[in-house]
């Protein structure tokens, strides 16, 4: 990154709902002072300029076909940082849901009779085509941890995104456990920095930020040995945002037991 010149950044949208991209704008304008720090050289949702001199680019969106990956590969040639900006973008998010039908199904189904004319393939986060440097999670993002993220960006430093379970959050306010109320909720499992905000309104979590890196699989395993679940059954009723993620851990599973026997 520059230190004599304010730091270029960059937007790219893939295949999204342009959710987090409007957050990114919403959250900014609070931040006049931030937008002051750097100077945003493309942002299709909110400006007409198509600056390619860029050192930082956040990308939005799942790669969804072929063509998507050559784009990709040319941001993270001009970039010196590339964030995935949101759950699409990091996890493939809701876009894997396709993997859930045949694919000529899920084309016929949108398509119709005009399926043949788009091109398409499996939804993949963008780190399954180009290295990343970092990810903001959520779906949509959460706008006081997207501008915390900017800020340590331009600072140096680490994106301060938890890598504990909404859990934690959701104690600290003192919610009653939504499995006390009958409820099966992924907060025990899913990373924190939404400040908790569905079992905080009576919803359970459904891992929109997707999975920690490390579960307490004790604890895990006796709350919901307490409840009469395991958690294969509790991730696969919750493949809303996780499916990619759901899918990749099985298959690396199977691989693990191939390679045991
Ligand atoms: S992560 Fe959610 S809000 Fe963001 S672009 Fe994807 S679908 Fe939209
Ligand atoms: S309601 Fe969900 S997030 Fe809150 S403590 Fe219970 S399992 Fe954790
Ligand atoms: S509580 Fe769960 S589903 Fe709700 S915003 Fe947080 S991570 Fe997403």
């Amino acid at each position: 990154m520059t230190t004599n010149s304010k730091p270029k950044i960059a937007f790219f949208d893939f295949t999204s709902c342009e959710g987090c991209q409007l957050t990114v704008i919403d959250s900014l304008q609070d931040y006049p002072e931030l937008l002051e720090a750097v100077e945003i050289v493309q942002f299709r949702e909110a400006m007409s300029e198509k600056g390619e001199d860029y050192q930082v680019a956040f990308i939005e969106g799942s790669c969804t076909r072929e063509s998507d990956e050559e784009r990709l590969r040319s941001i993270r040639e001009q970039a010196s940082v590339v964030i995935a900006l949101g759950t699409c973008a990091d996890l493939a998010g809701v876009n894997a849901l396709k993997y859930l039908h045949p694919l000529d199904e899920v084309r016929q189904y949108v398509y119709g009779d005009k399926a043949n004319w788009f091109e398409t393939y499996d939804a993949r986060p963008i780190s399954a085509v180009i290295p990343v440097d970092g990810a903001i999670p959520g779906c949509p993002i959460d706008r006081d941890e997207f501008i915390a993220c900017v800020k340590a960006l331009l600072l140096g430093k680490k994106l301060p995104v938890p890598d504990y379970p909404v859990c934690v959050e959701c104690k600290l306010k003192e919610n009653e456990c939504l499995f006390h109320k009958g409820e099966v909720c992924l907060g025990l499992v899913t990373r924190a920095g939404c400040k908790a905000i569905c079992p905080s309104y009576g919803q359970p979590c459904e891992a929109c930020r997707g999975f920690i890196s490390n579960p307490n699989d004790t604890s895990m395993h006796d709350l919901l040995d307490e409840h009469g679940l395991t958690l294969d059954e509790v991730i696969l009723k919750y493949t809303m945002f996780t499916t990619y993620q759901v899918r990749e851990t099985l298959l690396r599973r199977q691989e693990g037991h191939e390679q045991q026997n």
